[in-house]
């Protein structure tokens, strides 16, 4: 299962989209393969930069670039940058206490007025300025977690089991099967790379809401605030002294989750398929840590900005479950990696 992390009031740098985009500069980048093309950069973190194209923005490796473009980078990096947006700042900017902002982000994304002397407001995860007052007329995605307006959003975004989601995740959000399954044969591939094994029993997914999810969680004991669950049957059948062992897997997913998030959401859910089929049971947090492995595996090669958000949740994540074990489980890994890991966990096995 997945537990969702409570809101961290970290900032997680993101750009502000829609954003009156003053201080954005639009280059020609080229790339060691000879491709050029027009775009802004949005975004660098450790060997990774993040481009715009108009509306879309996708991850780059730095070093596929020329040397031009990767000292334009060094020097990007190097530069003051606003509180709101992490873009660097340009002349028109506003100094509170201890941060900078670029004046055209200093506003509630509510009222839409900017900040005076003495207001309240929050800062949330992706730069979103509201002020405190004014809360109660944002949403929160249950995805990005990034703040939106209430007035504005459109009914597509209210989910009927509650949820909600900003626009950006819904753009990106499953409904239909048949990505699913898409999703699942490309991740299969992707743990098996890892030396995690196809299951031998069946797997069926079932895209399905949150009321729905809880009902099946309660089913079996388990509670929080899930997005995925799976439940894992074994026939055992004797016949002449020998024993077969059959086993059969649900796994429930809630529809309307964007990509980034349901690929990390079925590996998680898929390690758990991995676990049951050898009868592992351990700690929850060395389970559920070793789970969150499987997502860290597949979030580190999806291009998107929300897998980076995702990943920064995780490695943050104050659980002692989800956030501790995982942070304990990706430091075991990195000591003695997959083989070892592997054989580590399917030792804890107990016979069906
Ligand atoms: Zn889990
Ligand atoms: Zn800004
Ligand atoms: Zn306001
Ligand atoms: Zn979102």
């Amino acid at each position: 299962m997945i537990l969702l992390t409570r809101i961290h009031l970290l900032l997680i740098p993101f750009l502000l989209l829609g954003a009156d985009s003053a201080w954005a500069e639009k280059r020609t980048w080229t790339m060691t393969n000879g491709r050029r093309a027009l775009a802004e950069l949005t975004f660098a973190e450790g060997s990774f930069i993040f481009l715009r194209f108009g509306p879309l923005e996708r991850r780059f490796e730095l070093n596929e670039f020329s040397q031009v473009d990767r000292e334009y980078v060094r020097k990007w990096v190097g530069k003051e940058r606003c509180a709101a947006c992490n873009l660097p700042l340009t002349t028109r900017i506003k100094k509170t206490a201890n941060k900078t902002y670029h004046l055209s982000c200093f506003h509630c994304l509510a009222c839409g007025k900017s900040f005076k002397g003495g207001d309240r407001f929050i800062l949330g995860q992706w730069g979103n300025l509201v002020h405190s007052q004014h809360q109660s007329q944002t949403f929160q995605c249950g995805s990005c977690r990034r703040f939106f307006p209430r007035r504005g959003a459109s009914t597509k975004q209210q989910f009927s089991d509650g949820r909600v989601v900003c626009r950006v995740c819904l753009q990106d959000a499953v409904f239909d099967k048949e990505t699913l399954s898409e999703l699942h044969a490309e991740l299969s591939a992707m743990m098996k790379d890892k030396g995690i094994a196809s299951p031998e029993g069946k797997v069926e997914f079932k895209l399905v809401s949150k009321r729905e999810l809880n009902n099946q969680a309660k089913r079996i004991h388990v509670g929080g605030n899930l997005k995925g669950l799976t439940v894992s049957r074994f026939r055992k059948e004797s016949s002449k002294g020998e024993t077969t062992v059959t086993f059969s897997h649900i796994i429930y997913v809630l529809f309307g989750m964007p990509k980034a998030e349901l690929r990390s959401v079925i590996s998680h859910e898929l390690m758990h398929v991995w676990l049951n089929e050898r009868g592992v049971e351990g700690p929850a947090d060395v389970i559920e840590g070793f789970c969150n492995l499987g997502s860290d595996h597949v979030l580190r090669q999806d291009p998107s900005r929300l897998a980076v958000h995702l990943m920064e949740n995780m490695k943050t994540d104050k659980s002692p479950v989800y956030g501790t074990g995982y942070r304990k489980m990706i430091a075991r890994l990195k000591q003695i990696g997959w083989a070892r890991m592997l054989n580590e966990m399917q030792a804890r096995g107990k016979k069906f």
